[in-house]
């Protein structure tokens, strides 16, 4: 069976392969097809195709927009997008600009406590363009002794309660949807049950998307379980969802999801969604 990964971050936002490299290892493993999906950039997307190019790998260009719903945080998938249009352009410059104060933040808070972190050593280590967030930040503490993995950064320091957690700004759920419709492409919701939504509240959750435009739903995602997977599955045809479905690999930053496969293998999705999600473009 062909299957494809549509949902892979790289070195364009917090994932630890370049765009060639994650084109190149997607050509190893025998994918049919990859979407570039990086927070809150396009910028891993030319790079990707020109690969795509090169090796006979269909690359699918791509987004993961960070957007508010209620008093959190929800990731929207942008498949197909062009990451030059102007209305997501804007909004990315908005959304980059609200993540470089929040990560000021963090990183003035950690050196008032004596850990000698710099932006400027970060952003160079990321290289050029690359939105830095805080795995970036979780991946010096590891590589400083701080902490032994990027996951023990987040428990202990970066994530949600913990000491150097700062909240950031988001635009609205409906805003980040109509940019990736405007840009050409379609809205996925992202690994649904990654939020604490249960019940009516996740219900309410799918439909607002999905009123808001979200015309596909990820029902296949690293470590979910096969009943996950058969009721996301359900919940798309109730809503009139396309189904897709990704690893969310980011390389070292997420060591036990591997591109294609997730946790244990449950990441297998047949190219044969791609046709749902081009034709729920209209
Ligand atoms: P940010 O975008 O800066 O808010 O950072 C959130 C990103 O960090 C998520 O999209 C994940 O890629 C990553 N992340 C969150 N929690 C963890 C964790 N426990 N271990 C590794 N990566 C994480
Ligand atoms: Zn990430
Ligand atoms: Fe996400
Ligand atoms: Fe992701």
């Amino acid at each position: 069976m062909d299957t494809v990964d549509l949902h892979v971050h790289t070195t364009a936002s917090d994932g630890t392969y370049t765009p060639g490299e994650t084109v190149a290892l997607a050509r190893e493993i025998g994918l049919a097809a990859v979407a570039i999906t990086d927070h809150d950039t396009g910028a891993g997307v030319e790079p990707a195709l020109a690969a795509g190019r090169a090796l006979g790998v269909e690359v699918i260009p791509g987004i993961e927009l960070s957007a508010g719903y209620g008093s959190g945080g929800v990731h929207i998938l942008g498949l197909f997008i062009d990451p030059d249009a102007a209305a997501l352009r804007q909004a990315l410059g908005w959304i980059v600009a609200e993540r470089e104060r929040r990560n000021r933040e963090i990183v003035a808070a950690m050196a008032a406590d004596g850990i000698p972190i710099r932006l400027e050593r970060l952003r160079a280590a990321a290289g050029d363009g690359a939105v830095l967030g805080r795995p970036h930040i979780a991946r010096w503490l590891a590589e400083n002794g701080y902490v032994s993995a990027v996951s023990e950064a987040f428990d202990r320091y970066l994530g949600r309660g913990r000491p150097y957690y700062r909240p950031r700004r988001r635009i609205p759920l409906g805003d980040a949807v109509r940019c990736i419709r405007d840009a050409g492409g379609v809205a996925v919701i992202a690994h649904p049950y990654e939020y604490g939504f249960e019940g009516p509240a996740w219900e309410a959750f799918i439909r607002a998307a999905a009123d808001a435009g979200c015309r596909g739903m990820e029902c296949v995602y690293s470590g979910y379980t096969p009943d996950q997977i058969r009721a996301l599955l359900d919940a798309a045809a109730r809503y009139g969802l396309a189904v897709s479905g990704g690893s969310d690999f980011h390389g070292a930053v997420k060591p036990h999801i591997r591109l294609g496969w997730g946790v244990a293998g449950e990441v297998s999705v047949p190219a044969s969604v791609l046709a749902g999600l081009r034709a729920a473009k209209f």
